[in-house]
């Protein structure tokens, strides 16, 4: 089948060898790893974990995530508390708050109400950086810190930041691109180290401003009226001066940046697809120097059908929007990174979503804030709405299909 031959040419080509001399190393950490997660988990943690999964998702007394499940609990800005076969994963690292950059665009952390010490104490055994931003990993050296036996995966260039910032505990980052990795590049997580669980990473470009904002606009993120308006998030809840800072905050997060990967992960016919962030893959879209931005699509069309996407929508045109869409053809797609100020680009969003061609329409989730933070959302992988073949032509007025 021509897609699967794709797949693991690109695989032979990119990754192989990379990766070989580096599984044994962690496979022992992990070992251990999955070792303790049998072992009741303290008090902290298993209240942690109710918190983010929900309390019918979590053993009261031993702290395990049900297993038959998918979850995530949204944190803020892209970032989830996440559990796929029971492992309790990162998708980035960040309690949602202004966090010492003073750029203005997200209120106190009270907003959200929770901590970077409670996210740290949900005890991951996987932390996957999305892109190092401090809106995405700023509290990647607490978790760390708090659990040196979590597993951290990015690019070589993320856990080198990583690796500089935490040299107080001993914890691996495992490079899944190497140093300057050509965009497009597809990297397969290796499988017996999160059994039941396939992932997959493809490096992509983060987002950027469209060359013609009045013929490709972004949809509206941070608007001023939201900032000032009386009674909004703004205006209730002021960053206070006592707020926990971000990593490397001031500088916007450490070295590595905008170097950004999209993850697809998978449990049994259900495949999820996560993008922090989300840039131009057609067209003229080299940006920054890095290069192959027109390979993306042909990466993305090479991995197992995607089911549901999470995905960035801010600072890129809304044709970033449709290009991704098009590549990934999910069948349910839930927007991301819209924070605080979410409902001025929802009326955008439907209509963009709904303009979209009929066979390549998803259906969308909104997710609204604050009532979404920390709210699990729940998916069944066996459910017959993700088999092969099965794709059903979603109407997006008909959410109950969905066990949220
Ligand atoms: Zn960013």
């Amino acid at each position: 089948m021509e897609t699967k031959t794709s797949w693991r040419r690109i695989l032979r080509m990119s990754l192989a060898v990379p990766l070989a001399g580096t599984i044994g190393s962690f496979w022992t950490q992990i070992e251990a790893a999955s070792v303790n997660q049998q072992q009741s988990l303290s008090a902290e943690t298993i209240s942690a974990r109710q918190r983010f999964f929900g309390l019918d998702n979590v053993d009261p007394k031993t702290g395990a995530v049900r297993a038959n499940r998918v979850i995530l609990s949204w944190t803020g800005v892209s970032s989830f508390v996440a559990a796929f076969r029971g492992h309790v994963v990162l998708l980035d690292a960040y309690i949602v708050r202004d966090g010492g950059a003073s750029v203005g665009i997200w209120p106190s952390i009270q907003y959200i109400g929770s901590t970077p010490e409670e996210l740290a104490a949900v005890k991951p055994e996987l932390i996957l950086f999305g892109h190092s931003h401090f809106d995405h990993m700023g509290d990647l050296p607490t978790v760390v810190r708090a659990n040196p036996d979590a597993l951290v995966v990015g690019t070589a260039e993320q856990c080198m930041d990583i690796e500089e910032e935490v040299t107080d505990v001993s914890f691996h980052c495992l490079s899944i691109f190497e140093a300057n990795a050509d965009l497009g590049t597809v990297a397969e997580f290796p499988r017996h180290l999160l059994p039941g669980v396939g992932i997959t990473a493809v490096k992509q470009p983060h987002s950027s401003g469209p060359a013609d904002p009045e013929a490709d606009p972004p949809f509206p993120w941070a608007v001023e009226g939201c900032r000032t308006f009386p009674g909004l998030a703004f205006d209730q809840f002021p960053v206070g001066d006592d707020e926990p800072l971000a990593w490397d905050a001031e500088t916007f997060g450490p070295p590595s940046g905008v170097i950004s990967i999209m993850w697809q992960i998978r449990v049994g016919h259900f495949a999820l697809a996560w993008q922090d962030t989300a840039g131009p893959i057609t067209g003229a879209c080299q940006r920054r120097g890095e290069v192959g931005c027109e390979t993306v699509p042909e990466a993305f069309a090479s991995l197992p059908e995607t089911d549901v996407r999470l995905a960035s929508i801010v600072v890129a045109g809304r044709s970033v929007l449709a290009e991704h869409n098009e590549a990934l053809a999910p069948k349910l797609f839930l927007p991301i990174h819209h924070d605080a100020c979410g409902y001025f680009a929802k009326k955008d969003l439907e209509e963009f979503v709904a303009s979209l061609p009929e066979d390549q329409r998803p259906m969308m989730w909104f997710l609204s804030d604050p009532g979404d933070y920390l709210r699990p959302i729940v998916f069944d992988p066996r459910a017959k709405a993700w088999r092969d073949g099965a794709r059903p032509h979603w109407s997006w007025d008909q959410p109950d299909d969905f066990d949220r």
